[in-house]
């Protein structure tokens, strides 16, 4: 075992009936001193396997370490090295010097690698069992978890050292609030050391305020771990704590058997003091067993060594030893022993075993007829038991409640923690969904313009259609009839001149004859765009009807619009040319001008009878109607044929 072992001031020994060697077994308990891996992880390969050695091999760390130096090493490698050095004063059962080693560097005001400095003060504190000591280490750690991140290693490491510091100090309750949060925050790395280490600690402080069952439960997962390591000394510590809590449950045939496994794994001759903490306790098993010699066995090997060592846990094998003489009828023997305990009652009440040496004493007393003495030592045992369990029954209770307070905290911490999820849960599906929602509209709109769009230029596209001829382009006589007022209207009734004429091809059914209906087509679509090219802006021409065309000259005189014409025609002096030949094109043309407010169909109608006139006047020619002022000629008729004609109507 490599535990180390020590009776120390201010032990807690529990209140439990069940037997008399209850109150010896958890005394002891609260005394030993189990030191496990580093706390925090060492930085290189090297360090960590000189850590891990310090629990398997204390003696090789020791001299490895005797003559280390800051400066032949670095502030860094010494350190940790000292840590392990530390590590292994622990396992050899030497808290002071383990103590001593960590304090060293802590105070030597060198500068420490953040992880180190944990390393060390959780190295100090869990070794520090001297009152003044403890509240300075107290101090020291609770100002370096201030740095320490909630949740990190370190920061569990450092709970752990107050945890173990508070049990030592002798306040449980407060011990098992800061084991227990570290149990808890380390839960999720179950496999980390911190997590190990915080179990194990916590596992003796609820053995201590009676929950047996869950310490074993507890030290099971460090056994685990310590399994899947093969730490030999580290498991021997397990084994024999798991004993200890089995003898709390009055388990002494399993508690033996822990006991037995913890001797078999741990190499003799390592730890004497824990061999002999495990003696005692194996004593204790086999004398609630009534295996009186091997118990009487055990616990002289045990007094044996601690008397060596001078370990004051020498007076719990005497007091076992005088047990064990009441029980096999040596009252006389007992009383010797009982009596020397007593007379140096220090020891004794070190451990608060003294009333239980007092009830012993009573019942030797009983059993050798000294009434009185015996009454006597009932009385002190009474008033001493009664003292004791009131406080240890407060204790234990606290424990159990801080315990309980804390799960409650953690377990409101993970409601907390439930809501805030399905809150920021609904926030995301709220976002989520508003997104899609958005989305959607975005998509929906989209959708609405773009068949807007497609409708609004469908609308353009049928109007477009339903306005214009398909064969030349030009406007129709629809679009012109539908818009009279635009073309016609606005300026005949404003008093503007406006000229319009009706022109229509000569002989075009001939030229369908001869050419065949498209170059018929060809030449309308030709006409359309000589005329179009040839007419002012304002200009409109419209596809009256078959080869008759109507053009609207808005404010213009008929002399442009015969210039107009004139210049339709020159354009199409030399023919349309067609698949079936150049096709030689004439037209007739009606005119009709006015100055006053007139309709439409009005003017078409004076329009036609001029082109009627036209073409009974032989074709090719402009017919201008009566009513229009003419600056040129007198006669009415132009001939488009007669150049000269042209030439002076153009002018
Ligand atoms: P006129 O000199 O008296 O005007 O004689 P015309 O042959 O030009 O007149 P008519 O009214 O006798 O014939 C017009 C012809 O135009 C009849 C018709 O088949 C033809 N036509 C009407 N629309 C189209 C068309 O879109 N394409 C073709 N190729 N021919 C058409
Ligand atoms: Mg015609
Ligand atoms: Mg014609």
């Amino acid at each position: 075992m490599r535990a180390v072992a020590r009776i120390i001031n201010g032990l807690h020994p529990c209140s439990r009936t069940i037997a008399f060697a209850f109150v010896l077994i958890c005394s002891l308990l609260a005394s030993v001193e189990v030191a496990h891996a580093g706390c925090m992880e060492a930085p290189t390969q090297e360090l960590r396997q000189l850590s891990e050695l310090a629990g398997q091999d204390p003696g090789a760390v020791l001299a490895r370490t005797a003559r280390d130096t800051p400066a032949s090493l670095g502030a860094m490698r010494y350190g940790w090295r000292q840590a392990a050095r530390a590590e292994a004063f622990d396992t050899l059962s030497r808290p002071a010097d383990a103590r001593r080693a960590a304090l060293r560097l802590l105070e030597d005001g060198m500068v420490l690698h953040d992880a180190l400095r944990v390393e060390l003060l959780t190295r100090f504190a869990i070794n520090g069992f001297n009152k003044d000591e403890i509240d300075s280490a107290v101090a020291l750690v609770e100002r370096a978890r201030r740095g320490a991140m909630r949740g990190s290693a370190a920061d569990a490491c450092l709970q752990i050292a107050l945890g173990e510091m508070q049990r030592m100090r002798g306040a449980p309750e407060r011990a098992v609030v800061y084991l227990a949060d570290a149990y808890r925050a380390t839960s999720d790395r179950p496999l980390n050391p911190q997590h190990i280490i915080a179990t194990e600690k916590l596992a003796r402080v609820v053995d201590w305020a009676g929950d047996h069952l869950q310490a074993i439960s507890l030290i099971g997962e460090v056994i685990d771990w310590d399994q899947a390591r093969q730490r030999k000394l580290a498991l021997s510590t397990d084994y024999y704590f798991r004993g200890v809590f089995n003898l709390g449950r009055g388990e002494f045939q399993t508690a033996l058997a822990d006991f037995n496994r913890s001797r078999a794994l741990a190499p003799a001759g390592v730890d004497p003091v824990g061999s002999a903490f495990l003696d005692l306790q194996t004593c204790s098993a086999l004398i609630e067993l009534r295996a009186l010699d091997g118990a009487r066995a055990a616990c002289q090997r045990a007094e044996e060594a601690f008397g060596r060592y001078g370990e004051l846990a020498q007076a719990q094998a005497r007091l076992l030893l005088a047990r064990i003489s009441n029980l096999t009828g040596e009252h006389k023997k007992a009383l010797d022993l009982l009596n020397g305990l007593l007379a140096n009652a220090d020891a004794l009440s070190a451990s608060s075993s003294a009333p239980e040496a007092y009830r012993l004493r009573s019942d030797v007393n009983q059993r050798l007829r000294r009434t009185v003495a015996a009454y006597r030592d009932l009385d002190i045992y009474v008033r001493g038991i009664e003292r004791q369990r009131a406080s240890e029954q407060m204790k234990q209770n606290a424990v159990l409640r801080a315990r309980l307070d804390a799960d409650r905290a953690a377990a409101r911490n993970e409601e907390l923690r439930q809501k805030l999820d399905l809150s920021a849960t609904r926030e995301r599906e709220r976002a989520k969904r508003e997104s899609i929602l958005v989305g959607a509209a975005v998509i929906g709109l989209l959708l609405i313009l773009t068949i807007l769009g497609m409708s609004v230029y469908h609308r353009r596209k049928l109007t477009r259609i339903a306005n214009t001829d398909p064969l030349t382009g030009l406007l129709n006589r629809r679009f012109v009839s539908e818009h009279e007022r635009l073309l016609v209207s606005t300026h005949t009734k404003t008093g503007d001149s406006l000229a319009l004429a009706i022109v229509d091809i000569d002989h075009f059914k001939a030229i369908n004859d001869t050419y065949g209906h498209d170059g018929g087509d060809q030449v309308l679509v030709a006409f359309a765009d000589v005329a179009r090219g040839a007419l002012r802006k304002d200009d409109v021409i419209a596809r009256w009807g078959g080869e008759e065309f109507l053009v609207i000259f808005p404010r213009a005189s008929v002399a442009e619009a015969v210039g107009a014409l004139f210049r339709v025609k020159n354009a199409l002096a030399a023919g349309v040319s067609t698949a079936g030949g150049v096709v030689p094109v004439k037209f007739s043309v009606g005119i009709v001008c006015c100055r006053t407010a007139e309709r439409l169909h009005t003017l078409v109608q004076r329009a036609d009878e001029a082109l009627y006139r036209a073409k009974a006047g032989g074709r090719d020619r402009i017919e201008i109607a009566e009513l229009c002022s003419l600056p040129i000629t007198a006669n009415d008729t132009l001939l488009l044929a007669d150049d000269r004609r042209i030439g002076a109507a153009a002018t």
